[in-house]
């Protein structure tokens, strides 16, 4: 029988292979490969989701009232320019399915978020990467690539896989030169590990032109029940809607963030954590010759002599039970991302990475 043929696009969008969490014949494996907590979501979050085990037979909420209402107050913003949705990823997700299409194009930067090829190409448009020459830290060659049929720029901030970030004046000059039919979306995915950070929330109620997403996947420890939320202007939430399922989010994974946004003792420590061990593990790799980008998120990409070389080392970390992330496909072939993890996971990569050189 002949093939029925997708939509032009489709077939461009190659299938995700990370995420594992087990190498075959090796015990107390740890991955540090998906920038996940290591210390799991707060008590709080954890008791909530065993109370809803009583209302499953129920559909969820569809407004999300508690939960963008608990949003709202921890982090100073506006409920009703809140949208959540599963993970992150829905969100961007939603922006290419309402404002990307045939005839479109959409930016990203070479290093950007893989999310967004994926999300562009599904709704139809055409992804535009823009070299970033290693690190972004001017904006003009973005604002050079824009033209008449650009919709979206996606900049994530901090990067992801880099871990750097743009500065606040800078990603204002973008969302002051873009074309007027294009929004801006500041992804905040790791907003929460640089202290005093508001992830772009003042950028979005200053302008009409400026969308912010954030995730409970990361700092919050939440990544297995998909909840993520964007801030925007009461015009695009509007359009966002439309596109959204009306029962997008579980009852559980509701009940879940409400509590873990709320528990701020818990959301400090894991930060103080992070940033600690960061410091820690940076050095420690740099003095093994393995020097790292200056992250402000919860990973480090550190930089080998050649492809070659991160290769070995990624493999060689494996047999010792430690799952890192490669980033070719980023097209930084001679990196590895790596999650900071808790203390003993760091101290074994660092001890590991010294073995192999
Ligand atoms: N944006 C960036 C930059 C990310 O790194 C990730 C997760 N890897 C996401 C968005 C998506 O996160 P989630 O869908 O889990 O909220």
């Amino acid at each position: 029988m002949a093939q029925i043929e997708p939509k032009p696009g489709i077939m461009e969008i190659a299938l995700y292979e990370g995420g594992k969490a087990t190498v075959e014949g090796v015990s107390n494996v740890v991955k540090l490969s998906s920038n996940e907590n290591p210390y799991g979501p707060s008590p709080a979050a954890q008791e909530a989701v065993r109370r809803t085990v009583h209302e499953l037979h129920r559909y969820p909420s569809t407004d999300h009232a508690a939960l963008r209402q608990a949003i709202a107050e921890m982090h100073g913003l506006d409920a009703a320019r809140i949208i959540c949705g599963v993970g992150s990823d829905e969100v961007i997700h939603f922006l290419c399915q309402a404002y990307a299409g045939p005839g479109t194009e959409v930016i990203h930067t070479e290093h950007g978020f893989a999310m967004y090829r994926i999300s562009t190409l599904a709704a139809g448009g055409t992804p535009v990467e823009v070299p970033e020459r290693e690190r972004v830290t001017d904006v003009d060659p973005i604002l050079n690539a824009c033209n008449e049929n650009t919709r979206l720029v996606f900049i994530a901030n901090p990067n992801n896989p880099t871990g750097t970030m743009i500065g606040l004046a800078e990603i204002e000059r973008l969302a002051e030169g873009l074309p007027p039919q294009c929004l801006l979306v500041l992804d905040g995915a790791y907003a929460e590990y640089v202290e005093g950070y508001d992830g772009g929330a003042r950028l979005v109620e200053m302008r009409d032109n400026v969308v912010m997403t954030r995730t409970f996947s990361k700092l919050y420890g939440l990544g297995g029940l998909r909840v993520g939320w964007g801030y925007a202007p009461k015009h695009v939430i509007d359009v966002l809607n439309r596109v959204r399922g009306p029962f997008n989010l579980s009852s559980t994974a509701l009940a879940a963030a409400e509590a873990a946004v709320r528990d701020t003792a818990y959301v400090e420590k894991c930060r103080d954590d992070n940033t600690r061990l960061r410091a820690w593990l940076s050095e420690a790799l740099a003095e093994h010759g393995v020097p790292c980008d200056t992250s402000t998120a919860n990973f480090v990409l550190a930089r080998f002599g050649s492809r070659e070389e991160a290769e070995a080392c990624d493999a060689y970390l494996q047999t010792q039970g430690l799952i890192v992330r490669r980033v070719a496909g980023y097209n930084l072939p001679n990196c590895l991302r790596i999650t900071v993890g808790d203390e003993a996971s760091c101290r074994r990569v660092a001890y590991c990475v010294g073995q192999f050189k």
